[in-house]
Order: C-alpha cells, then structure tokens, then sequence
C-alpha cells in the first residue's frame, strides 16, 4: 500500500538530554552545546487528540503511522521502504523450555533490510533531507551502515558508511549494492566514529552516528509505540533488549512517557534489562558498579558486532532508564548466543541474529537470581534476521 498522507508532527524543539535547554529543530543538529545527545519533544496534549490508540484506520502500516509523534518529514514525505510494524509473536515452545511461558518475540528481522536499524534511518534521513543535507556518513559496526546506504539511496543522498574490516559480509554487501562509499576501517566502532568524526565537516558530510544525530532514537521509540499498540493498551513486566548504542533502551524509555501523556498507558513500565556481550559490557559493568557514566571498554573481544559498541556516548541515559525502570544488565558470552540462536530456531522456527539470543539466553540466569519471575511477561527483541549472519 502507497503512504497515505500523513497527520501533520506535532514536534516542539529539541532539548539537550543534560541541560534541559531548548535547540531549533529546523536546521541540522549533531550534539548539544553541552555536548550531550539531543532529544526531540513534542506539543503531547495536541497529539493526544489525533493519536488515538483506539482509532488507527487510514495509518500507513509502518512506524509513520505515529507521525504526529515523530518529526516532520518535509514536502516530499518521508523517507520510508515500509519500516516497522513488525510482529509480536508469541513463543510458548521456546518460552517453556527457557521457563518463561509467557515469552514474546518482537521479530524485527522483518524490516526491510532485516534489521531495526531502518527504524532509525528512515526518520533520520527524512529529516535531513528534509534540512538540506546532501552526503550522509556513518560509523557503524554493520547493520546501521547497510540501513543507511538504502535509505540515502531511497532519498537520492550521498553515504559514506565507516565499517570493521571484519564486518558481516551481508552488511559490506548491502552498502556496494546501494551505491554507498564504504571504507573499511581496520579497528573498532569507535575508530570508525572518530574518523567520521575527523572527515565529516570538510566534506560536508552530515553524521548519522549513534546519538550523535537526534533522531534515530525517534525511529528507534516506535518499538514501544508498537508493542503498547499490538497488546490492546498493555505493556510487558520485562523488556529484554540487546544493547549496544542504546538507542532501543533510551527510545522505548522516553516512549512510556509519552505514551502515558498520551492516554495509551498508565503509570506502569516495564523493567527494561540491558543485555551484552561478555567480552563487550561497558553498561553491565558500569551498572554493577553503580556508576553514572561508563567508561570506554577496551579491547572487545566479541564477534557479534550489533553488541561490539565500546564507547557508549548515552551512557548516562542508558543507564537512568535500567535503573529508574527497576531493571538490571547482564552479560551472556558469544558461544551462548550462537547455540541459542540454534536451539531457537528448531524448538519455535524462529529466524534469531545472535544479538536477539544474547536475550533468550540470558533468561536462566535472571530466573536464577531472581531478576524474572517464571510467570512473567517477557518481551525480548530479536534485532534482526539471522540471514545477516552466514559466516
Ligand atoms: C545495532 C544493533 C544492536 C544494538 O542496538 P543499539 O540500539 O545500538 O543498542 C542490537 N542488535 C543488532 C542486530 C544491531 O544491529
């Protein structure tokens, strides 16, 4: 189905998430002054009178489909390939088996290049193409680079997408085939941010990084939209979400408090637990230490590169959401992954990425200590298709 037009935003002006203090949200924006991730906010009472959890008739089924809660796409219309609106599957088999009965699967191997990093980057280029950008640049460890190449493509932008020479070879595919300038970096994601970072202003090149660039947390939030959406007005006791920039964790956490000002929820939220890698958790050993801030993690030493983000710039709102939500962070090693996303697949037929079993796996352990009660309801985010991951 074509995008039918869409209710007009009701975006208000960004607003530094450490100072508070207002920026325009008509020109193309990175960090705050204060050096902190930018976070949009919306006129709620205004949009509460259109976005009617009740009444979703004539919505495009994609995440546009919350549009006067997202930013303005511009004239042209956004930028979309019909992202979003993935399925909640229930998973009794698996679910029983990992002692969660209640076990829900939000299956975001459904997007359009089989990852939830096009939530992100359709309401990110939109918006700048929308304010004029001409050539996008990304540092990513994969899925966010083959996202961002399709999306440019799509818009009629330049990208220049920043990867680990190590990267999936589904994503350096992605990014040939749609025409991105792909440079292989020999390093980490930070490495590629900073030399996104370096290259970026004198060749005009707006960035898309991880938080660096205020609206991919926008696409990113829908989850939350769509899982309150899917369940009649429900949430989940428990949100499993495999963490890397945290962009999920910090989206769905700002999504609750809108959706709750927009009448589609109460006071309730769901614990949201932060899940990495072993040889990657800088949030898991930040939390644990009941620190503010996480410091850089050095040398990683995980495979799963959706979990391989070292530096972690929203450290301090990742954090707030776990602990304010009464959640926690746990790490689950990468051999754990690879045999869950095996024993997924054959006990519920489940296409899983090894990012989305770092969840299922991490299920025991929790039970064991006491962080998930055997008769919850446990929402985990399979990230993306395993078909990203052949090798
Ligand atoms: C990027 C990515 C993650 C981590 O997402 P963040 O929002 O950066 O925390 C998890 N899984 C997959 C498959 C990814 O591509």
């Amino acid at each position: 189905m074509l995008t039918p037009a869409l209710p007009d935003t009701c975006l208000k002006h960004l607003e530094c998430s450490q100072t508070a203090k207002p920026a325009d949200a008509d020109t193309l924006q990175n960090l705050s002054p204060a050096g902190a991730p930018l976070l949009a906010r919306y006129y709620e009472q205004q949009a509460a009178k259109t976005l009617r959890r009740s009444d979703r008739a004539g919505r495009p089924h994609s995440l546009w489909r919350y549009a006067e809660m997202l930013p303005p796409p511009g004239d042209a219309g956004p930028v979309t390939l019909d992202e979003g609106m993935t399925p909640l599957l229930a998973a009794p088999r698996l679910g029983a088996r990992l002692g969660v009965p209640g076990l829900l699967v939000k299956d975001e191997g459904r997007n359009p290049l089989g990852s939830f990093k096009d939530r992100g980057m359709s309401v990110a280029v939109s918006m700048a193409r929308a304010l004029g950008a001409r050539a996008l640049a990304i540092p990513t460890a994969g899925n966010a680079g083959g996202s961002a190449a399709a999306y440019a493509a799509r818009a009629g932008l330049e990208a220049h997408v920043f990867m680990p020479a190590d990267a999936e070879a589904a994503n350096i595919a992605e990014c040939r085939r749609a025409g991105a300038t792909l440079t292989l970096v020999d390093g980490y994601l930070n490495d590629c941010a900073r030399l996104v970072a370096e290259r970026a202003p004198e060749a005009g090149w707006f960035e898309l990084s991880t938080f660096k660039e205020p609206y991919r947390v926008e696409g990113k939030k829908t989850l939350a939209y769509e899982i309150v959406e899917q369940l009649d007005g429900g949430i989940p006791d428990v949100i499993l979400y495999p963490t890397g920039g945290g962009t999920g964790l910090v989206g769905m956490w700002k999504a609750f408090d809108e959706l709750e000002r927009l009448g589609w929820i109460a006071e309730a939220r769901p614990r949201m637990i932060c899940v990495q890698a072993e040889g990657c958790a800088p949030l898991v050993r930040a939390f644990e230490a009941h620190a503010a801030t996480a410091e850089t993690w050095e040398n990683p030493t995980t495979k799963v590169h959706g979990l391989r983000a070292p530096r972690v710039l929203a450290d301090r709102l990742c954090l707030s959401a776990i602990r304010e939500s009464g959640g926690t962070a746990i790490a689950v090693a990468d051999s754990e992954m690879r045999a869950m996303q095996d024993f997924a697949g054959a006990t519920e037929g489940l296409s899983i990425c090894p990012e989305g079993a770092a969840c299922f796996a991490a299920i025991p352990e929790l039970l064991a200590r006491g962080d998930l009660d055997a008769d919850e309801r446990v929402a985990v985010f399979n990230t993306a298709t395993a078909l990203k991951y052949l090798t």
